[in-house]
């Protein structure tokens, strides 16, 4: 029998946890075939992987990727390849809230302008469920497979538009009707986001309502908590609470306790949910393993300058009084929102990207507001009135303790949480995967290979319902990849977001040589995974 492609001398990590083996193993047809020792065997490509790890190709458990692949405008090559480029075969979006479906037709307009902002990729149309996203994802520049949860930020707007009150059950029933029909098209869970408006405005009756949709399809409720920093213990406490009474099965995402009164609270939350996961939540998290975060501007501002959507916040900047109430919020704080200026500081927040302003992007807010004279608060606003809202930052929030702790806990994941937009993104978009495998796995000896691999693979694809990914076995999808455990690292930074990880040989996206000898083929193999 002739084979598509034999992978020979590797050891398998075969993203169970279980120990490395020697083995190799074939394609044929875009499934995996387990070769026993000793059989002779042909096949039209081989890849000599001796010396090297091969595992089933990794799941981005968390990106906000999903419209890479949908402006009509195609944004620079090394941001899609990215994922591809460090082992990333499936990718996950609709994460914290924000998907590009489901929506009603009279909800499209406004809707399209929040997503325009949020993925600053150019004008974006939402769908009205998961056959529209779907069909919406060019086929030519899917490297890698995508899924996605439906956003609840997005469902909520696409139904009641952004404003901050309780649904009428009128419109419960309608977005309980659209995340419903999504779900049986496909899509892997309910994700919130609820630092975030809209979803910031459901109180926690709403989300139960929605996650006891999720669990009659027995997917996930995944959610970026209410609070990650002072107040992250009682938003894990909704959290837990929603997952008992809907009964879905929980996802806590980017699990981190930022900001200098979140410092450390991960000896209490990781202890909470591995009790709530012996009192028989099916609870787990993900992590991506920096110290920094990154989110909207907007994000920093106290909830009622957002309240309205994008439109409304920029109607506002300019108001009389106006900044000086920021500037007091920020101050003293408001009950029930995250804060994170106040609980760290301007000097701890970098711009990302502001597209028409691209000098300003990889400098800390405190100093280009000290460089004009300005307080910060005037410099925000402007900036946001100049870039029609549409400034990502990185916010260095968090403790290297706290990382740590979630990385090596049984109960966590890897997700990148990558926010690909041109200008200087994150570097987790680009360097999470091999972060974890070289800097912590490798040089820290925080986690065993096989541990680690099974983190981005097995783990996740059991979590996220994707039958016959995430594992080496007969007949299991042909999504793998080759790498150098003694040599794989990440090179990207802050300064320089997209360089690519080094010891990275091979990768196979449905059964397609995607990248060999570490540089990306023409191959555009990925596909929309329906769960
Ligand atoms: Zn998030």
């Amino acid at each position: 029998m002739t084979y598509d492609l034999i992978v020979r001398g590797g050891t398998l990590v075969d993203g169970t946890g279980a120990p490395p083996r020697e083995a190799d193993i074939a394609v044929s047809g875009g499934r995996i075939v387990l070769l026993r020792p000793g059989r002779p065997r042909r096949a039209a490509e081989v890849i000599d992987a001796t010396g090297r790890a091969v595992a089933p190709g990794f799941i981005d458990v968390h990106t906000h990727s999903d419209a890479l692949a949908a402006v009509a405008d195609p944004p620079p090559a090394a941001l899609g390849l990215a994922p591809l480029l460090q082992g990333v075969t499936t990718e996950i979006a609709g994460n914290c809230g924000i998907s590009l479906f489901p929506a009603l037709p009279e909800r499209r307009a406004e809707l399209a302008e929040h997503l325009r902002v949020t993925f600053g990729l150019g004008p974006l149309a939402p769908g009205a469920d998961m056959d529209a996203f779907a069909a919406a994802q060019d086929p030519a520049r899917r490297a890698t497979h995508i899924a996605s949860l439906v956003g609840h930020g997005t469902l909520r707007a696409g139904v009641m538009g952004f404003d901050a009150r309780p649904p009428d059950s009128g419109e419960l029933r309608a977005m309980c009707a659209l995340l419903d029909r999504a779900l049986t098209e496909g899509a892997a869970g309910l994700s919130t986001g609820l630092i975030y408006p809209p979803g910031g405005y459901a109180a926690t009756e709403e989300i139960v309502a929605l996650a006891t949709v999720a669990a009659r399809h027995g997917k996930p409720y995944v959610t970026h908590l209410r609070d990650e920093m002072s107040q992250v213990e009682a938003a894990l406490e909704e959290a837990l609470d929603i997952a008992v009474r809907s009964g879905a099965p929980l996802q806590v995402s980017h699990h981190k306790t930022a900001g200098r009164h979140g410092w450390g609270a991960t000896l209490r939350t990781l202890p909470r949910l591995e009790r709530a996961r012996a009192d028989g939540v099916d609870v787990l998290c993900d992590v991506y393993p920096y110290t920094a975060g990154s989110t909207v501007l907007h994000a920093m501002l106290p909830p009622w300058v957002t309240e309205g959507g994008i439109t409304a916040l920029l109607g506002r900047l300019g108001g009389a009084g106006v900044r000086e109430r920021i500037r007091a919020d920020i101050t003293q704080g408001v009950p029930g929102w995250e804060n994170t200026v106040g609980n760290g500081g301007w000097e701890l927040i970098g711009v990302a990207a502001a597209p028409r302003h691209q000098e300003v992007e990889g400098r800390r807010i405190a100093d280009l507001a000290a460089a004009r004279g300005a307080d910060p608060v005037d410099y925000v606003c402007d900036l946001l009135l100049a870039e029609h809202g549409e400034v990502t930052i990185i916010s260095h929030s968090m403790r290297e303790d706290d990382v740590r702790r979630v990385l090596t806990s049984p109960l966590s994941m890897i997700g990148s949480d990558g926010v690909p937009k041109p200008g200087r993104p994150h570097p987790r978009w680009a360097g999470t995967f091999a972060r974890v495998l070289g800097h912590y796995g490798r040089a820290e000896g925080l986690l065993p290979l096989e541990t680690a691999v099974h983190k981005m693979t097995g783990l996740p694809a059991r979590r996220f319902g994707l039958t016959a990914r995430g594992v080496l076995r007969d007949g299991a999808h042909a999504d793998l990849v080759v790498f150098d455990p003694a040599t794989i690292r990440d090179t990207a930074t802050f300064a320089d977001p997209l360089r690519p990880p080094e010891g990275l040989h091979t990768v196979v996206v449905a059964g397609t040589v995607a990248v060999r000898d570490g540089h990306p083929t023409a191959a555009r193999a990925g596909t929309v995974l329906r769960v």
